[in-house]
């Protein structure tokens, strides 16, 4: 309580300060007039002092220009100041203002010449509002009204004077607990710990209110409110302004029970879109000289020109006010933003005889789990299932809140080994297979936070990561909904496996078995997941976080969203690969711009393959795909440095000896010396998807693409889309050369990975490269009806 001290301080700055006094008498005889603004009653103050700081230039140029007036080298000698401390050691000047809209009008500026701005000093103004709680105190973003954008600085005025801030006051004091009585402008959007945060529906677009019983949970809510406002690229916070102070009641009730003398933080936050509406920059009658900050935005319109007071009125206002708040629609955003939800995903972690666990709030340290007679043994119980809860329904990123000790990693490579991990959401123990299992349950948004760090370089352009987003989003949900409905699909099958005129005909496909415990498994087997482990990158950040919630959809049902590295120029039909069935959405369509697209011929036909695989055909140059750039590739290829390049267009040798014993180790079937190959059939991206060949043994007729590419090559064949040719050696057949020349690379289905990199790059946006990959699917947001 040192409010008692301002006043005598102030008294004692104007005593010695000739100028200063003289602007705060003149204050007394300012003339004041009320309005209503969309339903709040608002002053407007005729202010002829105030015309500097309202015509202020804040732009970098005449920052450097001018002497900084906060720092304490340039401050008149007259000027005196209190001192405040703020926390982690950063002090502060309290000053009075020289040209006063208050009668007590406060400067509290940094000690040190730091640029406005709010990152981790909201604490610093809510024990400023608790120290002064006659005053309120407030805040000017860089680009919001602060005439000192260079020195970070707060001010303050007594409390009451601002219409805004009275009007909230009293609509706080109806809200119980958290409930908003009926007919309040206060509409309830969310909360952390003791902190609630309101929508105002009245005076202007984008007035958010908080309240909170501490500090810390203060700071907590407004940061979160903070990161759903709108910011621009070049800007280092949103624009807003803010006014914040500490209500005391003699005594309070909440939810019937009564409480002594009740103090609770209160703030408001106007999110804007422009410092100054057009009206200042015109120059013809309808000009006014109004920069609007927080007094403004508080109620207390500030006039310095007679001009401007003679003539405005409630519309004009309105129309000022309008154009520099945020609009409808951004309004609209930020309150989804704070209000959206996510579905939950069950993920398994890892399984064994017992598991090494810490959970990170409860300072329990490493405990452990073992598997016991059918159970779950831990701390000497038995359980059939062990949840430990966390919160996993924020409608922001959560953080991590347990660690998994020994969770294997890199399951059947060289680089396999044991790593701690951290996860966000909640840790459930299951029994499995005589084992324990660790399942992560979590919201669907932070789990793809992770996979999409794991899975794309924190290189690779935020368009391109959108994209990836919504296809992960909806190939998730889409194993969660199989999960619900345990409506199982045949998920690989032999298609033939028989013997005839000395063929063997062997055709099949396979596709990822379904989990029955949980939804996703955390290995490549589904995506690959390590919780919180990882850093999380910026614009995976920003992916996640601009896709929320949308998925691709095709006639009310959810898209099987394929993708593959590189498609080779064409894309591929999904029962070339898979089941005998196709998608609309998976067509096969040019991976080219539509103008190009009209002279790619028919693939399946054998003699236009050969033309599209062996470069003849010109516009197959001018596929997205194709691609030599570095920094593009970089993005899309985890392993950028050891990987080929060479994907778009392929070629591969063998000696005749050389592919008969490949095919006998990958078939388990011996043909003899390799003969001669026939192509049965081809998808329309000249994958072939049905091959004859010969040995001088026996034969095998074989499909679909994934056996082609298996049983070709040591590891897997780049793609099934090949021609090939024989070379003929001086020595003996066996040394014949075996030329492959192939196109693409993986499957072709769906999205080409490097060609959506390049659509990014080329400026298409994620909707326009989804649009192109997945022809006639619809991008969904269920949560908003879009
Ligand atoms: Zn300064
Ligand atoms: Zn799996
Ligand atoms: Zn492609």
């Amino acid at each position: 309580m040192e409010d008692g001290i301002i006043s005598k301080f102030v008294l004692d700055q104007l005593s010695v300060w000739p100028l200063a006094a003289a602007n705060f008498r003149a204050l007394k005889n300012v003339e004041v007039r009320n309005l209503e603004v969309n339903g709040l009653d608002v002053k407007l103050q005729h202010n002829p002092g105030r015309i500097k700081s309202s015509a202020a230039k804040v732009d970098t140029a005449s920052l450097k220009a001018r002497k900084c007036f906060l720092c304490a080298d340039n401050r008149p000698s007259e000027q005196m100041k209190l001192k405040f401390e703020g926390r982690k050691d950063r002090k502060y000047d309290v000053l009075i203002n020289p040209y006063p809209i208050f009668p007590e009008h406060l400067v509290i500026a940094r000690d040190e010449h730091v640029p406005q701005s709010i990152w981790n000093r909201m604490v610093d103004m809510t024990d400023l509002a608790r120290h002064y709680p006659s005053f309120t105190i407030f805040y000017n973003g860089p680009k919001c009204g602060a005439s000192a954008p260079d020195h970070f600085h707060f001010q303050a005025c007594p409390r009451g004077l601002m219409p805004l801030e009275n009007d909230i006051d009293k609509n706080l004091d109806l809200v119980d607990g958290q409930s908003v009585p009926a007919g309040s402008p206060l509409e309830d959007l969310t909360s952390v710990q003791d902190a609630s945060l309101y929508h105002y529906d009245k005076f202007t677009k984008g007035v958010f209110v908080l309240k909170a019983r501490t500090s810390k949970s203060m700071a907590k809510l407004f940061y979160r409110l903070l990161d759903c406002l709108p910011q621009r690229e070049d800007e280092t916070e949103p624009m807003f302004n803010l006014l914040t102070w500490y209500k005391v009641s003699p005594s309070k009730k909440v939810s019937g029970i009564s409480h002594g003398r009740f103090g609770e933080y209160r703030a408001v936050l106007l999110a804007r879109d422009k410092h100054r509406s057009h009206h200042y920059f015109d120059e013809g009658p309808d000009h006014l000289t109004m920069s609007p900050g927080c007094a403004d935005m508080g109620g207390l319109f500030i006039v310095p020109n007679a001009d401007d007071y003679a003539k405005l009125d409630a519309r004009l206002l309105k129309e000022m006010l309008a154009e520099v708040s945020v609009n409808a629609d951004t309004e609209r955003d930020i309150i989804w933003k704070l209000t959206r939800t996510q579905p939950e995903v069950q993920v398994g972690i890892m399984s064994g005889d017992e598991i090494e666990f810490e959970i990170i709030s409860d300072g329990a340290g490493k405990q452990k789990v073992s598997y016991e007679n059918g159970k779950i043994s831990y701390n000497g119980t038995l359980y059939d299932e062990l949840v430990f809860d966390a919160q996993t329904m924020s409608s922001m990123f959560a953080e991590p809140t347990f660690i998994l000790y020994g969770v294997t990693i890199g399951v059947g490579f060289h680089w396999e080994r044991k790593q701690v991990q951290k996860f966000a959401g909640s840790l459930k123990f299951i029994v499995d297979n005589g084992k324990v299992t660790a399942v992560n349950v979590i919201g669907v948004e932070d789990y793809l936070l992770s996979v999409i760090s794991s899975e794309m370089k924190a290189s690779a352009s935020l368009e391109f990561l959108k994209a990836h987003a919504v296809i992960s989003r909806s190939w998730l949900l889409s194993q969660i909904e199989a999960r619900k409905s345990a409506a199982k699909e045949v998920k690989s099958s032999v298609k033939e496996d028989y013997t005839e005129n000395g063929v063997h005909h062997y055709v099949r496909w396979y596709d990822r078995e379904d989990h029955t415990l949980f939804d996703v498994c955390a290995d490549d087997h589904c995506q690959r997941y390590q919780g919180l482990t990882l850093a999380i990158g910026e614009n995976v950040r920003k992916a996640v976080d601009q896709t929320w919630g949308k998925v691709l959809m095709y006639d009310g049902k959810l898209c099987d969203a394929r993708f593959s590295k590189s498609c080779g120029g064409m894309m591929e039909h999904f029962s070339s690969c898979w089941s005998d069935e196709d998608f609309p959405y998976l067509a096969a369509v040019p991976d080219t711009a539509s103008e190009n697209a009209a002279a790619v011929p028919d693939l399946t036909k054998e003699e236009n393959a050969e033309k599209w695989i062996m470069g003849e055909i010109p516009e197959a140059s001018e596929s997205f795909c194709n691609t030599s750039d570095e920094k593009i590739l970089s993005q899309v290829l985890n392993d950028y440095d050891l990987e080929t390049k060479d994907f778009f267009r392929w070629q591969i040798s063998y000696t005749r000896k050389g592919i008969s014993d490949i095919i006998k180790e990958r078939s388990g079937q011996d043909i003899g010396l390799f003969e001669s190959m026939t192509v049965i059939s081809r998808g329309p991206s000249g994958r072939i998807t049905e091959l004859l060949i010969k040995g001088s043994k026996s034969s095998m007729q074989i499909g679909k693409e994934l056996v082609i590419r298996k049983f070709l090559s040591t590891s897997h064949l780049k793609s099934s889309a090949f021609v090939f040719k024989v070379t003929k050696s001086e020595t003996s057949p066996e040394e014949d050369i075996i030329t492959l020349y192939g196109a693409g690379w993986g499957h072709g289905v769906g999205l080409c990975q490097i060609g959506a990199a390049v659509m990014s790059e080329k400026g298409y946006d994620y909707s326009q490269i989804l649009a192109h990959y997945y022809p006639g699917s619809r991008l969904v947001n269920k949560d908003r009806n879009e």
